[in-house]
């Protein structure tokens, strides 16, 4: 045997660098599925399945090939539950000289990958990951050369590097943002397209199956899974958000209606981040689309900057800042996770819908959890380790290095400001003012204090009374802090309490 080449379950690509070089005859390709990585923490049923669905599929794949494909299965009576001890185990099987493996995702595991030389006493190679626009050290070449990073710096140079929305220097469309353009509420009379759902096949039915039995404790429904677990499906996808849902996800992007779970979001996040799309493909599928006149300016910019832009610099942002990144805590914030973020079982109808679509669907679309699920947990001060750890578990896109920045740094601003200009806090207006959810509340929106007042409206004055010392310089937050200003002491203390009294029966299980 030469090579065993590993391949973890977010790198089913077949351009995946530990390929490069294979030689089908001697070489093998490991895969392994392991209790550890579904374990860690408490992952949504349909996480599971999407992943060692779509590994499954991906090793036919390979065997369809010709490749030597060693997969260890979760329901083999050998498995021994980690990767590090399935790689022991791989290595007296196959007798390698040399371990190949693309560096993983998330740091935790490239900290594992490092430990297999001195167990198995053989050279690991580890590869870049070429699957992403900017290299880990391209990041840090932009990030080491200026003071503050700012996702929309980043992106314009990813933009003219990458040639992708330019019309020779300068953006098209004349400006780098349409933004402002896409902030419409949506009228209750605009009928929403269907979205494409996947039947599961034979194989991915075994699958569900056994996370059933294995990981029935685990949050979310199972039966309603629907997500591309092969790289045919998610082309599918894609271009089913092209057709049916790019045209109008700028207007709509931040839009929210009760009972619609995917609006015009384009729901390939997990195959992107498994490895079945690549982002180069996507930038250029949408490019082309508006070059095709099938999509407005607006739609294609306002995705591909999510893409180019906020994907490559979230990434960047994560190997910069671990290990320590994970325990950033700059605001101090130290309450426990409410048991609704698992039950679903508040009277906040806001909060009640996002996390019924994330039971359902693995999914909630970013203004959900960043100005409904996110926002509660910044003004409420929940741990941020606790809801790092919620995001983490129960979206079907949910991978570290994606999820841990979005969450630390933009939900819950607990890295102060290295990823974020601001904190994004609100109060229920913008709530209001982005989703039919307030209508069916038993809260008043319009009540600022007072029974039945909106907590997401004095719990917004109370988190900035509480901590005006870390963000009253911040020139963004000028405009609420000169409102807290005018203030009397009287009416500071009378929101602080109110806030407090609200927590205090969150956590005691009297409310909600
Ligand atoms: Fe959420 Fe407040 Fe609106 Fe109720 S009234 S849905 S709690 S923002």
């Amino acid at each position: 045997m030469n090579a065993l080449r590993v391949i973890l379950g977010d790198q089913l690509s077949l351009n995946l660098a530990t390929l490069d070089n294979l030689d089908p005859n001697r070489d093998a390709i490991l895969m392994m599925e392991v209790m550890e990585e579904n374990t860690y923490v408490g992952h949504h049923k349909q996480k599971i399945v999407m992943v060692l669905a779509a590994m499954r599929h991906f090793a036919e794949t390979l065997s369809k090939r010709g490749f030597i494909v060693d997969y260890v299965k979760l329901d083999d009576p050998d498995n021994t539950g980690s990767f590090t001890t399935e790689i022991q185990r791989a290595v007296l099987r196959h007798r390698p000289n040399r371990i190949v493996v693309t560096e993983p995702s998330e740091w935790r595991v490239l900290e594992m990958v490092k430990s297999w030389e001195g167990l198995t006493g053989l050279s690991i190679e580890i590869c870049a990951d070429h699957r992403f626009f900017a290299s880990r050290g391209r990041f840090a070449a932009w990030a080491n050369s200026r003071r503050s990073w700012r996702m929309e710096h980043f992106y314009r140079e990813m933009r003219r590097e990458h040639k992708i929305l330019m019309d020779g220097d300068r953006p098209e469309g004349g400006v780098w943002n349409f933004d402002s353009k896409n902030r419409k509420s949506l009228r209750a009379d605009v009928s929403l397209p269907k979205r494409l759902r996947f039947e599961p096949d034979p194989a991915t039915r075994e699958v569900m199956a056994l996370v059933a039995q294995r990981f029935g404790e685990h949050f979310g429904q199972l039966d309603t899974f629907g997500w591309p677990v092969t790289r045919a499906q998610a082309l599918e996808a894609l271009q089913d958000f092209i057709t049916n849902a790019l045209p109008w996800f700028g207007d709509y992007q931040d839009a929210m209606k009760t009972g619609e779970r995917f609006l015009y979001h384009s729901l390939i996040a997990p195959s992107l981040n498994l490895g079945l799309l690549s982002p180069h493909e996507v930038c250029s599928a949408v490019e082309d689309a508006w070059h095709e006149g099938r999509v407005p300016i607006n739609a294609a910019e306002g995705f591909i900057r999510q893409v180019l832009g906020w994907r490559e610099y979230v990434r960047g942002v994560y190997w910069m800042m671990m290990p320590k990144y994970a325990d950033a805590n700059t605001l101090g914030a130290s309450r426990p996770l409410p048991d609704f973020y698992w039950s679903g079982k508040t009277d906040l109808h806001c909060l009640s819908e996002a996390i019924k679509s994330t039971h359902q669907t693995a999914y909630s679309h970013h203004i959900q959890r960043l100005m409904i699920t996110g926002n509660f947990a910044l003004l409420a001060g929940i741990t941020p380790r606790e809801i790092e750890r919620w995001y983490l578990a129960v979206y079907a896109d949910a991978v570290e290095w994606v999820e841990m920045p979005n969450t630390l740094g933009m939900a819950v601003f607990a890295d102060g400001g290295k990823m974020a200009s601001k904190p994004y806090a609100s109060s229920g207006a913008y709530i209001n003012r982005m989703s039919d959810f307030c209508k069916g509340c038993s809260y008043d929106v319009k009540k600022k204090t007072g029974s039945n007042a909106c907590p997401f409206n004095y719990l917004y004055w109370a988190f900035l009374i509480q901590n005006q010392s870390h963000l009253d310089k911040n020139p963004r937050m000028a405009l609420p802090y000169r409102t807290l200003a005018k203030w009397s002491s009287e009416k500071k203390v009378s929101y602080l309490n109110e806030a407090e009294k609200f927590l205090t029966s969150l956590n005691s299980g009297q409310s909600s």
